[in-house]
């Protein structure tokens, strides 16, 4: 069973909080038991990258059957443009994980490639029979990742909201143009914060919950508030470490350091997971841009979104309210009344100050550190020239903060999340005159770095503009309500 983290007298089944998305008082779904999902690591070694996370989802998705399981996962991963699914690459002193080979060219696919096999598998146990609405907030990469992952399957609907000014061209061009009967594309006045707090106000409005309810919907989440979001991400800190074991640069049971570029939190919260299922992790460290907010959380202990909002080079983790970071209150032992009291305090007074207990318990685990955009265009213009390794600007601002911490003679792995294709309007002119648009953009940085373009985003080009709609944030109501 899930536990909500505000009342942990609520409880979920797995796959009732992957429909679900969100629980009723608007707190997240956590496991908190771990005695139970402790993974062997030595039977890790020498396998394929589905055959690793079925291994690693068995025991988080608790009330799926294995052949279930196993069949979600064999229909997920099919789309990859690498055979190995994550590869590791040696990169300088540091090791860095390869997450963006999917259909969308970020780590997003690792869970949204998965989770509508989940979701349709999880309506099935529960004799649900009710379509699904997701509605999704993103900052650039859920949202493609989501229309890709749910178009045209049956019995779900999918609606995006991205900030208008604060994703790149390409991963506009990429929403824009989605094809399926069943999404719809919106652009929202605002930022990030905006759209996911607009969406979470949607999901707690009652009137058109039963709107939706009288079409027979409800409403579901595909972000990575969504336990079914997380999960698949736990595997491939398990797979990294297995990698290195079978190259010889780790014995099984040696210690490791992973740096996260982090936004919602989400990614590093699963790399906390693995932890706790047995992966012998040292140090995480939490890579932030110049919204730096988690930097002075784990730095100080105080959580505070009352600041200028930066949009950066790196869009993605362009985020002020970190959803998932609720998730690791109960996981370092706060009760659920301590953990709710946060967020009430968040939302009113828009920050808190945990308690130095919680703040302890959380700096042995975690570290921080920040890249702003100038250090992180020159980590991706010296790592280049130095190792000719192109990296994204999400990567780069993680590789810049491993490369400050100590990392004790351990393995140090950097997560890299998007193809640099994605930013290539950011990233081209660290090494040309800057091009005219984003598509001779792609192009010139082509020609400068020798790294082919993923034919995903090569072909978008030629794609017709399917989505035009752009609206206030009250009006997003209105927009669900038309598009029904
Ligand atoms: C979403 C995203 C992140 C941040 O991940 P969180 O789970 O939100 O912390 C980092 N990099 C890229 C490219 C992303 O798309």
């Amino acid at each position: 069973m899930l536990v909500d983290t505000r009342d942990f007298t609520r409880r979920e089944t797995v796959s009732g909080a992957i429909l679900r998305g969100i629980a009723p008082d608007g707190g997240l779904y956590l496991p908190v038991d771990f005695s139970k999902k402790q993974i062997e690591l030595s039977s890790m070694l020498g396998l394929s990258y589905p055959e690793t996370a079925k291994k690693v989802l068995a025991p988080l998705l608790e009330d799926f059957t294995e052949q279930e399981i196993s069949d979600c996962v064999d229909a997920a991963y099919t789309r990859f443009d690498d055979e190995r699914i994550a590869p590791l690459v040696k990169v300088g002193d540091h090791y860095v994980l390869e997450l963006f080979h999917g259909p969308t060219k970020a780590f997003k696919d690792f869970a949204l490639q998965l989770l509508p096999h989940l979701i349709t598998t999880a309506k099935r146990k529960n004799g649900k029979t009710e379509n699904l609405l997701i509605l999704t907030a993103t900052s650039g990469d859920t949202g493609k990742a989501a229309l890709e992952g749910f178009r045209d399957v049956p019995g779900t609907g999918v609606i995006v909201f991205y900030p208008e000014d604060g994703v790149s061209d390409v991963q506009k061009a990429q929403m824009v143009t989605q094809e399926g009967s069943n999404v719809r594309v919106c652009a929202i006045k605002g930022n990030f914060d905006d759209a996911q707090t607009g969406v979470k106000t949607l999901f707690a409005d009652e009137e058109l919950v039963s709107e939706l309810k009288a079409r027979g919907y409800v409403f579901s989440s595909a972000n990575s508030i969504n336990f079914g979001r997380l999960a698949p991400q736990v595997a491939y800190y398990f797979h990294a470490y297995a990698t290195l074991a079978e190259a010889g640069a780790l014995r099984v049971g040696d210690p490791v350091d992973f740096t996260v570029p982090t936004g919602n939190f989400g990614d590093i919260l699963a790399g906390y997971l693995a932890f706790r299922m047995g992966l012998p992790i040292r140090r995480l460290f939490c890579a932030s841009n110049g919204n730096n907010v988690l930097t002075d959380f784990l730095t100080t202990g105080t959580y505070d979104r009352r600041r200028t909002f930066y949009k950066t080079a790196s869009p993605s983790m362009d985020i002020l309210v970190s959803s998932n970071l609720e998730r690791l209150f109960p996981l370092m032992n706060a009760s659920d009344k301590e953990t709710a009291g946060y967020l009430r305090l968040l939302s009113e007074n828009g920050f808190y100050t945990v308690s130095d207990e919680l703040k302890r318990k959380i700096s042995e685990k975690f570290g921080a550190g920040f890249a702003d955009d100038e250090k992180t265009f020159a980590t991706i213009k010296r790592v280049f020239e130095k190792e000719r390794y192109l990296m994204d600007t999400h990567t780069a601002v993680a590789y810049a903060v491993a490369e400050e911490n100590d990392h004790a003679g351990v393995p140090s792995v950097v997560l890299s999340t998007a193809s640099p294709y994605k930013f290539s309007s950011a990233i081209q002119p660290l090494f040309r005159e800057k091009a005219s648009d984003e598509w001779a953009g792609m192009e010139s940085l082509r020609e400068a770095t020798g790294v082919p373009i993923p034919k995903e985003l090569a072909g978008l080009r030629d794609k017709k503009v399917l989505h035009t709609a752009s609206v206030g944030r009250e009006e997003m109501k209105a927009f669900v309500l038309s598009v029904l």
